[in-house]
């Protein structure tokens, strides 16, 4: 259950694991390299992770590759990988409050939001995936009588998925829930500032009688382990969350290697856009705040650019503003926290350094824009809005992923779509109006992989996510993610 007592007592008894997970066994990196573990929460070494080279990416693929080809699981029965996948996502939440714990000593997120968005979602996920894995049919195509055209599909074979550090768990059981229902092996290479759940996590999978090597998990740097994952010549499909540039490399890998599928889920600078017939101009106001705010910003849908209509404008940057300064950003690990930390001070300089941008360009600091809390030790930043904020600054235009909200005015729904396009993103949106036909219009306008009407990031794992500009391609969620790691194969019988 979560609460303090419960969260106080795993503070330092949950033992953050330290090797690479292959072939269903915890193993040292060939070369022995090791990398710190450091705590946002006080910025101390708490841990440390076995630091992947090539070689550990070699021995990892060769697992997971001779698993598929013997079949143990690419040709079982959907209903035997359902059932694993059951057990699997039982156990999750069995150990959710170790696993939320663990987390947020590593990446800095407050836990009461932790604990539901990190191993509940991703128990829900493998479930959703375990329990459609069965009723998902092939096709048999429309032909004359001499012939039988079938459809089927087929596992794409090993599947090399990278992912960022905020929420590993959400975002990596996107990736885990449909590529091994689907008969795949996988090799996941955690961000280096968050690998503790993912590598608790495959050894859950094994405890749920996964066989060894579908699921292995190989941690280290983005630019050597992750690198080495991205040019293997015997990985065919990657499948990314992060950023923008890290997406750019991962295509050149692949046009540089094997030319194995990519799929790319990036960053966003999402719209929130507050018409003044709003049924709910409280409520959307503090929607507004807690979607920026929350994990402190680090949220790939986060609504970072707050577009307010003019006639309401004053008043409601007034409420947010409230709202921002009312925030309690302290320890993680305090179930009362409203923000926790930043995941790293590298990340906390790149906001503070937005703050200095933001303010030389012109806009006006309404509030925070400085760090805070440094007793403690760790990374934690004040909620910040910027007002006077014009669409060609970069703080309207860049993605920041930190607690920083652009705000920026407008005169009607022209205006309105105009601003809201002005990226070189196309994530998520946000509309608030009571009037139908102008969330219909928004909604038809927006260049946005998702438009939510009176409300923001509302969706469930039924739908899908992802961007289009360069927000990326392919789609985590809902019955469509299957396409990225399914082939289709065509069997056609001629009775001629
Ligand atoms: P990042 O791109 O720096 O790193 C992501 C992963 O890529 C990490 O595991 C990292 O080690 C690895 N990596 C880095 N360089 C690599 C290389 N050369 N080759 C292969 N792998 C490499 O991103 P981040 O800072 O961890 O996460 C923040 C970013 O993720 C933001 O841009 C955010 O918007 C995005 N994000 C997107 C979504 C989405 O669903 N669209 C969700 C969450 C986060």
């Amino acid at each position: 259950m979560l609460d303090q007592k419960n969260i106080d007592a795993r503070r330092e008894s949950v033992v953050p694991p330290q090797q690479h997970f292959i072939a269903g066994k915890w193993v040292s990196g060939e070369e022995d390299a090791r990398m710190d573990v450091i705590s946002p929460i006080d910025g101390k070494c708490f841990s440390s992770l076995a630091d992947g080279g090539a070689c550990d990416v070699d021995r990892a693929v060769a697992a997971a590759r001779a698993v598929f080809e013997k079949g143990d699981w690419s040709r079982a029965a959907p209903g035997y990988r359902k059932k694993i996948l059951l057990r699997w996502a039982e156990l999750i939440e069995e150990n959710a409050l170790d696993l939320a714990v663990l987390g947020v000593r590593d990446n800095g997120t407050e836990i009461a939001m932790a604990y539901k968005a990190e191993p509940l979602k991703a128990a829900q996920t493998i479930r959703y995936y375990a329990e459609a894995i069965d009723k998902v049919y092939g096709e048999i195509a429309p032909t004359a009588e001499n012939a039988l055209g079938m459809v089927l599909r087929e596992p794409v074979g090993v599947v090399g998925a990278i992912v960022p550090w905020n929420f590993p768990l959400m975002i990596g059981s996107w990736k885990l829930g449909p590529a091994l229902a689907a008969g795949n092996s996988v090799v996941l290479k955690p961000s280096e500032e968050a690998s503790l759940t993912l590598l608790r996590l495959a050894e859950l999978a094994a405890q749920a009688g996964m066989p060894d090597g579908v699921l292995n998990v190989v941690t280290g740097r983005g630019a050597t382990t992750g690198e080495a994952l991205a040019l293997h010549m015997d990985v065919d499909a990657i499948a990314f969350t992060g950023s923008g540039g890290v997406g750019r490399a991962l295509l050149r890998a692949a046009a540089d290697s094997n030319l194995k599928r990519v799929f790319l889920e990036l960053g966003g600078k999402s719209p929130n856009i507050v018409f003044a017939d709003a049924k709910d101009l409280e409520k959307a106001a503090q929607t507004a705040a807690a979607g920026i705010f929350r994990n402190s910003g680090q949220v790939c849908v986060a609504s970072s650019r707050l577009l307010v209509e003019n006639s309401i404008q004053e008043v409601f940057l007034k409420k947010i503003i409230e709202l921002a300064e009312d925030f309690k950003v302290a320890n993680p690990l305090d179930l009362t926290t409203r923000i926790g930390a930043v995941a790293s001070e590298r990340q906390l300089q790149r906001n503070l350094s937005y703050v200095e941008k933001a303010s030389s360009e012109g806009a006006t600091l309404a509030t925070g824009g400085k760090r805070i809390n440094k007793n403690l030790g760790g990374y934690y930043m004040a909620p910040t809005v910027f007002s006077d904020v014009t669409p060609s600054m970069a703080i309207a235009k860049e993605e920041v992923f930190g607690p920083i909200l652009s705000v920026l005015t407008f005169e009607d729904v022209a205006e309105a779509v105009k601003i809201a396009n002005a990226t070189p993103y196309g994530l998520s949106a946000s509309v608030w109006t009571a009037d139908l036909d102008k969330a219909h219009n928004m909604v038809r306008s927006i260049q946005s992989g998702v438009v939510n009407i009176n409300c923001t990031s509302g969706s469930d794992i039924t739908v899908p996510m992802g961007g289009v500009k360069q927000s990326g391609n392919g789609h985590d969620k809902s019955l469509h993610a299957l396409d990225k790691f399914t082939n289709l194969k065509t069997a056609w019988f001629s009775f001629d």
